[in-house]
């Protein structure tokens, strides 16, 4: 068969089957398909359409008689080939169907592919995006339009905007502006000399790019910042594939690394990904990529509408937007010559998607610039354990930001131990005295507070004081949270909701009290006892009924709230310089949760939230409550001192047989009925068992047992986990599962979670 034979196509089809298909190619279509084009194949009965992900020898595993295809959707692949086999490769790497995998990547593309066919099959690409609804906005573009300028009288700088086209072909006036300083008036010279061509061609618009941004100029990095931007280039100039773990203190500046070296990318003719882990909670960090890019950048955020969706894709695909930013997903953007991807905050567990595919788009990002020979910059103040052991085994290179980039030293940390602390100003346990000071203090001085408390709501649930029955939710083993102001009792896992009554359901009592403390509850305690201070809220419920996280932070950079109370949404790196107090109500909560990775996300979010004090003029302080003061996560937040928690937690995990030194498998099972989802576990767990590497113990399975939170919308829920050292064994009984759930599990559902994040 000779290389081009074009014979046989394999296609990932949208079906939940762990498989690609064979097809072969009437020799009619040979000429055109090419690898990542849409086509429509027979599938059983019906014809769908799918994704070409292989061709000829690339096809592993033997064929027998194969049906044709019938047609190929595009002119030219939607998919570059680069990410087709990225996406195979972590569909294999997951245990996850491909044409799954696929449609996860690109949800619009899919949808569209169906959308808009024929009943002859073919679809257009003028057809597919028809349509005045796409918001756009017109962007110049410059092309040459003459190869040979030798003899005609040229400056220098004319000269130099002449080899940037030449090198790179079409570029957008933001992108020559990176190569060439002030380049307008060159190529209006050149233009009239009848050299380059100015088009416009229409760009997408989005709410992102509502207020106009000005742009900025680079500013001069310090030593430490520079020394990292050096040794990132110089990996991007030799193309070589390199993961590389950016720790730096909050404030040290690593955005401003991120930006140098994705300029100098794209100043090379090389794409960027950025991720974040919230796109939603990061108006801020897009604000400053598009000062300095211009608004030649794709954010892909959840708001899109399909066609916005598909647009950003095809100028993705296209190159004329060679910067993607977005939450996980946007790990799947078609940037065009990949040369780089950051991971902000990559300790942050959004990057887990918990449904459907389970992928961790950090882990994802090493594989994708790993094939792509691109650079993955994993940026943190407060590195997940596994990421900063890789770096200590050299598997990553350590980039390290010791220092602030304003001169302001990092915020005092003092720790209020809460079991000694008896009577408080205000009466309300959680404003001990030395708070409460602080709080006084910060206001006097103008200054700003936030306060953290990491339960929404009024109170976390309501018990009957005469007869101890808890308000639980119907369909959650859960205690209904408590919402004052919209009067409701309401389920935080399947948001079931009901109104507050004053009687208990069970004795009829009136003795139902309140059991616990929300940051709605906090918020009221704060507007009574510090009266004229403006108090302020961020959470889910701000976010997603009130006014949303953009505003809230806006008036707390106009200075319209005084107090800023809030869950882990106030977090997350956000630059409020007028915040001088960050008190931390009860540090407590997080390590209480039934996880390994608790004091590690415990230390992360006193670290983080702890950050966000005196990032501008004035000096910051931390109080940080908590019960348990000794503990590791708190003696070392206290200090700022990420090595020493580190060391410690790394100990531990040694000792416990967790990760990095094993690795995972979570495997999920839940049903109606309890006894049904039960025999089913014991179903998956007798596979497990009587594979060679569990039998003999190299592969430890825990389990099966009733989930942490044992019931959910009202189906019961039971998991077991497979833990081991050797990753290929792991896989091997993962694999022996995933059989065995395909031949289903009667009225039971079944997960296998590789790497799993979220233990509960
Ligand atoms: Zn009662
Ligand atoms: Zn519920």
């Amino acid at each position: 068969m000779s290389f081009a034979a074009k014979e046989r196509v394999e296609v990932a089809v949208p079906v939940p089957l762990r498989q690609a298909f064979t097809y072969s190619v009437p020799l009619l279509l040979r000429e055109r398909i090419v690898v990542g084009m849409r086509v429509l194949v027979p599938f059983g009965p019906r014809k769908v359409a799918g994704i070409v992900t292989a061709i000829d020898q690339e096809i592993v595993g033997e064929t027998r008689k194969l049906r044709d295809v019938v047609a190929v959707l595009d002119e030219e692949p939607v998919f570059p080939s680069e990410l087709i086999g990225f996406l195979r490769e972590a569909a294999d790497y997951y245990l996850h169907p491909v044409g799954e995998v696929l449609r996860a990547a690109s949800p619009a593309l899919s949808k569209d592919a169906i959308k808009n066919l024929r009943a002859d099959g073919s679809l257009s690409e003028n057809e597919s995006l028809k349509g005045a609804s796409v918001a756009t906005q017109k962007t110049r573009f410059v092309h040459l339009t003459k190869k040979d300028f030798a003899d005609i009288k040229l400056s220098a700088r004319q000269r130099d905007v002449l080899s940037v086209l030449t090198e790179r072909g079409t570029l957008s006036m933001e992108d020559l502006r990176l190569a060439v300083r002030n380049p307008l008036p060159l190529v209006k010279a050149l233009v009239t000399k009848g050299l380059c061509e100015i088009e416009e061609r229409e760009v997408l618009r989005d709410p992102y790019f509502r207020e106009a941004v000005d742009r900025d100029t680079p500013p001069e990095l310090h030593a430490p910042q520079a020394k990292a931007v050096a040794t990132l280039i110089d990996a991007l100039q030799k193309k070589e594939a390199k993961g590389f773990l950016l720790h730096g203190v909050t404030g040290s500046g690593k955005t401003e690394v991120y930006l140098h070296t994705i300029a100098e990318a794209r100043a090379k003719g090389r794409g960027a990904i950025l991720l974040v882990p919230e796109i939603a909670l990061t108006p801020q960090l897009v604000s400053r990529f598009r000062a300095r890019f211009g608004d030649g950048i794709a954010v892909l955020h959840s708001g899109l509408s399909d066609k916005e969706r598909n647009q950003a894709w095809r100028s993705l695909r296209r190159g004329d937007v060679t910067l993607a930013v977005g939450a996980r997903s946007a790990i799947f953007a078609p940037v065009k010559n990949l040369g780089v991807i950051v991971v902000d905050e990559e300790h942050d567990s959004s990057f887990k998607q918990e449904e459907g595919f389970r992928y961790n788009a950090r882990d994802m990002a090493l594989l994708r610039a790993h094939r792509a020979s691109a650079i993955c910059i994993l940026g943190s103040a407060t590195p997940s354990i596994e990421t900063y052991h890789a770096a200590q085994n050299g598997r990553l290179t350590l980039l390290t930001l010791k220092e602030r980039a304003t001169p302001r030293a990092l915020p005092r940390v003092e720790v209020v131990d809460l079991g000694r602390n008896r009577g408080t100003p205000s009466g309300h346990p959680l404003l001990s005295a030395p708070l409460h000071r602080a709080i006084e203090n910060c206001l006097a001085n103008q200054g700003q507070a936030i306060l953290f408390l990491n339960r929404r709501g009024f109170s976390p649930s309501m018990r009957c004081d005469a007869c101890n029955t808890v308000m639980n939710c119907p369909a959650c083993a859960v205690a209904l949270t408590e919402h004052r102001s919209a009067r409701l009792l309401r389920c935080h896992y399947c948001d079931f909701s009901t109104p507050t009554t004053q009687a208990c359901p069970a004795c009829g009592a009136l003795e139902l009290m309140p059991i616990g403390v929300g940051t709605e509850r906090i918020a009221d305690v704060l507007a009574t006892t510090f009266s004229g201070a403006r108090v302020g809220r961020l959470d889910r419920d701000t976010a997603t009924t009130g006014e949303g996280v953009e505003d809230v932070l806006r008036r707390m950079r106009r200075k319209e709230i005084d107090i800023l109370v809030g869950t882990q949404m106030v977090a997350k790196g956000h630059d409020l310089p007028g915040v001088t107090l960050v008190g931390v109500l009860l540090a407590d909560q997080s390590l209480a949760f039934p996880d390994f990775r608790a004091s590690e996300r415990t230390f992360q979010l006193l670290a983080q939230v702890s950050g966000r004090a005196g990032r501008g003029e004035e000096e910051g302080r931390v109080v940080l409550q908590t019960y348990q003061p000794d503990h590791s996560a708190v003696v070392c937040a206290k200090t700022h001192d990420y090595e020493r928690f580190y060391e410690q937690e790394l100990h531990d995990r040694r000792d416990l047989n967790y990760a990095p030194f094993a690795r995972l498998v979570a495997v999920r099972v839940d049903a109606g009925d309890e006894g049904v989802a039960q025999r089913a576990a014991q179903t998956l767990a007798q596979v497990a068992s009587k594979h060679p590497a569990v039998a003999d113990g190299r592969i430890r399975l825990l389990g099966p047992a009733p989930a942490t939170i044992p019931r959910i919308r009202g189906r019961y829920r039971f998991r077991m986990l497979l833990r081991g050292a050797d990753r290929k064994l792991l896989r091997a009984v993962s694999v022996a599962l995933v059989a065995r759930i395909d031949e289903g599990l009667g009225q039971a559902r079944a997960s296998v979670d590789i790497d799993p994040v979220n233990m509960l």
